[in-house]
């Protein structure tokens, strides 16, 4: 799906004008390149600040840059006309809040002089859990809360497709820890175009992989819903970063989802996701193909739109059969120990949640409610996968130019569109690229939490 307003401003005249009368200037995003992925990581050097109490975790961050071949600078000094293509806020020693100011203001000069498509990433620590030791001291969690707000609205002020996201540490995780080193690379690369304003939690666990181009090398991966939209994207992305994959989608949609696998030489499997026996039926395609499943992305899903006034029974019930109660009784199967994972890739399940379900959105319900259990549902699979060795993650979209919200009535759409910081609506390779993500060896420390896909459209968590 195309935005024709975007396309209409992002030069010449067009674009002075929309300056000109204060209207929306989208631009293009930062996005991989399919024949060069991550190369340049960044789209110029890197900035490494830190507060006070951070400097020697801010010196670890620096050396790991240098190791995957970045300009690295420590203080905010560069030419008159060159860029920062990234800058690393190290904010792991912050025990009150006072001392976010040094690190905030030494950050804003580099402000004026970032590149299209830049990144500022924080590091940080969770506030301590009730209980915790520090969690009797104000200081320390108003400290670690502060980051959050002082991060979201810093991405409200990013322009030229630059966007600001954090990564929240376990207590005791060192920034060097390989969970870390893969949500920062993510959060720097072109892969995370679409994520905005989010701070991820990152705990221990997890590798970095051999190849960080194809880190998904010899993985095995079922997607529902593969025929078209995100899933089709899902499909391309994983088999871009090494997996082999098995789409699903219903017959109706057999030949778009042919095309689909042969393209990513793939497996296609004809299969309605609310059949009772779907995932036994995806399990043996798997293994009969492959030999075993590794990831299931849980990603088929219909939108039913209506006013509860106006609602009626099929359209409530008939959407949580398949957004909801199907992605339950298939993890059923996926989530019993020894079901998924084999010859070294851990045990994943990525499941489709939507920000609806998480801010509400009217006439939806319906879909709120099985959006919001998506992220239930995707807690409470947390812990067994953890026994399992793996990971259980949900993406939320927000919006997204696909065929399903093609059907969104034109002002609505619009309105969506502009309303997120990068004042346009994400494309499904970007949430796919979250997805991949989530699958990959470096992304083990992320377990039962919930990524945005959404360039900041919502208020709220
Ligand atoms: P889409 O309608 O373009 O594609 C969905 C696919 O799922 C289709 O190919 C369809 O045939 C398949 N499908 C539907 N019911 C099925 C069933 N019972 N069994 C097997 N396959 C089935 O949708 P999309 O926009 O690509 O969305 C994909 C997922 O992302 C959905 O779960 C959706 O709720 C979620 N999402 C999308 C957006 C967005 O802006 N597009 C936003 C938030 C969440």
């Amino acid at each position: 799906m195309s935005d024709t307003y975007l396309e209409l401003v992002s030069g010449g005249l067009p674009a002075t004008i929309a300056k000109k009368l204060g209207l929306p200037r989208p631009v293009r995003l930062r996005r991989t390149d399919p024949d060069a992925v991550d190369r340049p990581l960044t789209p110029g050097p890197v900035l490494v600040l830190s507060d006070e109490a951070a400097a020697d975790d801010a010196d670890a961050v620096a050396e790991g840059l240098l190791g995957w071949d970045l300009d690295v600078h420590r203080t905010p000094r560069l030419g008159d006309h060159a860029r920062w293509g990234a800058v690393v806020v190290v904010l792991t020693g912050l025990t009150h809040p006072a001392q976010l100011a040094a690190p905030a203001l030494a950050l804003a000069p580099a402000l004026k002089q970032m590149a299209a498509g830049a990144r500022i990433v924080t590091l940080s620590r969770t506030a301590p859990a009730p209980g915790a030791t520090g969690d009797g001291d104000p200081a320390v969690a108003a400290a670690r809360q502060g980051v959050d707000g002082f991060l979201r609205s810093l991405a409200k002020e990013m322009r030229t497709g630059a966007t600001a996201n954090g990564l929240v540490l376990a207590e005791d995780l060192q920034v060097g820890a390989p969970s870390v080193r893969g949500g920062l690379r993510f959060l720097l690369s072109a892969r995370s175009a679409f994520v905005d304003g989010q701070l991820l939690p990152v705990a221990a666990g997890g590798a970095e992989p051999a190849d960080w181009a194809r880190p998904l090398e010899g993985v095995v991966a079922a997607v529902t819903g593969a025929a078209r939209g995100i899933g089709a994207a899902t499909a391309r992305v994983l088999a871009r970063d090494g997996a082999h994959v098995l789409g699903v989608d219903v017959p109706a949609a057999g030949e778009s989802l042919a095309a689909v696998m042969n393209e990513v030489r793939g497996t296609a499997l004809q299969l309605d996701i609310t059949a009772p026996d779907a995932a036994g039926r995806i399990l043996a395609a798997a293994r009969e193909r492959y030999g075993h499943l590794d990831v299931v992305v849980h990603n088929a899903g219909i939108l039913r739109d209506k006013l509860l006034a106006n609602m009626t029974a099929d359209r409530f019930e008939g959407l949580l059969a398949v957004n909801i109660a199907a992605p339950l009784r298939m993890n059923e199967t996926f989530a019993a120990p020894g079901t998924l994972g084999g010859q070294g890739a851990a045990p994943r399940i990525i499941s489709l949640a939507s920000t609806s379900g998480i801010a509400g959105n009217r006439g939806q319900t319906n879909y709120g409610a099985a959006k919001a259990g998506i992220i239930g549902m995707t807690r409470a699979l947390a812990a067994p996968l953890a026994a399992a060795g793996g990971t259980a993650n949900a993406v939320a979209p927000g919006f997204i130019e696909t065929d399903m919200t093609a059907s969104i009535p034109p002002v609505p759409r619009e309105i969506s569109r502009r309303g997120s910081s990068l004042q346009q609506g994400g494309q499904p390779v970007d949430v796919a690229e979250a997805i991949a993500f989530l699958a990959s060896p470096q992304a083990g420390g992320i377990n039962g939490q919930v990524l945005r896909v959404c360039g900041q459209l919502m208020v709220g968590q």
